[in-house]
């Protein structure tokens, strides 16, 4: 299955590279709330395309909405550029790059530079994704578009350095849980073991990302755990984080990342959701599933919303007391169909 694929994207490789060839300016986008995987792989190909293409003049990163304080270990991390305030960014670039979106809504405000740029290129591994760029390469069966990302260079025979290496890895060892989920493959090590061996330090990076947190984080998490709601056969799990809850731990939003996989450590939970109340006044769901059987991807997809089968999210626009009473009956359907197979 991953031969197939890899060898189907060899073809759409060379479309990037000869692509590549031809492009002075390059934007690079990360999606809205980002995170590990986002940011490494557009950092690990901005260090990657300066340092081997010197006829690229420049390599713009940017995101939509606040950087969260979690990844500011990253190199490179202080050049990226926020739509809201990027004072420097050119009408219209050659090239414009996403990494790990699944759908051009998730672009933010970078979307009109995306596809306003001479080639678009889409890299990404959700299976939700629906091909919004000019060129797209993406590999569903990739744990990361941070291991997307090595695959190419990889072929752009670009060696690997630390600042890239630590990119790359931050982006792997996220998107797949610290190596526990389904996603880390035999191919993953490899790739892992080569970046490593390229500098990136495993004990340093994971300190960054999971063991440096603020007391507000810890606290906020712990209180949305006491909490959390669970349907009478304790199969479904939710948290509800209003904005008060936040304000009262004088937390900010990326201080709830983490705390969905806490409620599915429960071993009754099949899934796992977390409902936050944006500051506009919507729902933004973060949803987990416990089982292969259980896709809460293609629920999410309901929402205008994806990701991967285990791992998902969608906006919906309604308030904090209306998106549960929305969307549970749907888990519950999902749940009974799983008891009924099992
Ligand atoms: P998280 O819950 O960690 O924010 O996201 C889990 C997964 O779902 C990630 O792969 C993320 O890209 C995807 N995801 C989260 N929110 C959304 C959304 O609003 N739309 C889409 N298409 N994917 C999302
Ligand atoms: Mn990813």
């Amino acid at each position: 299955m991953q031969k197939i694929a890899f060898s189907r994207s060899l073809v759409i490789y060379e479309d990037f590279i000869a692509a590549i060839g031809e492009a002075k300016t390059i934007f690079i986008t990360a999606h809205v709330g980002p995170d590990g995987d986002t940011l490494g792989s557009m950092l690990g190909f901005k260090f990657a395309l300066e340092k081997a293409c010197p006829h690229i003049q420049r390599v713009d990163c940017v995101i939509s909405g606040k950087m969260p304080d979690a990844y500011r270990f990253l190199p490179g991390i202080k050049e990226v550029l926020r739509m809201e305030t990027a004072t420097t960014l050119l009408p219209q670039y050659d090239m414009a790059i996403s990494v790990d979106c699944g759908s051009p809504d998730r672009l933010g405000l970078a979307r009109p530079l995306f596809e306003g740029a001479k080639i678009s290129v889409n890299i990404d591994h959700h299976i939700s994704n629906d091909r919004f760029g000019k060129l797209n390469i993406v590999e569903t069966t990739a744990a990361a578009s941070a291991e997307v990302a090595f695959d190419i260079l990889k072929t752009m025979k670009i060696p690997m350095d630390a600042n890239i290496a630590t990119c790359l890895y931050t982006g792997i060892v996220t998107d797949t849980g610290g190596f526990k989920y389904s996603n880390t493959t035999a191919k993953v090590m490899e790739t892992t073991a080569a970046l490593i061996s390229a500098g990136a330090n495993p004990e340093y990076i994971f300190k960054q990302l999971y063991e440096e947190q603020p007391l507000s984080q810890v606290m906020l998490q712990a209180d949305a755990l006491r909490q959390t709601q669970f349907n009478p056969e304790y199969t479904i799990g939710w948290a509800v984080v209003t904005r008060e809850l936040l304000n009262q731990h004088n937390a900010l939003d990326e201080h709830i990342d983490g705390l969905v996989e806490s409620i599915r450590r429960v071993d009754t939970v099949l899934i796992a959701v977390v409902f936050k109340e944006t500051e506009s006044g919507i729902t933004k769901v973060s949803i987990r599933s416990d089982t292969h059987d259980i896709d809460v991807s293609a629920v999410m997809a309901q929402f205008g919303g994806g990701g991967h089968k285990m791992a998902a999210g969608c906006t919906m626009e309604m308030s904090i007391t209306e998106a549960p009473k929305a969307l549970l009956p749907l888990l519950e359907e999902k749940v009974r169909q799983k008891l009924l197979v099992s």
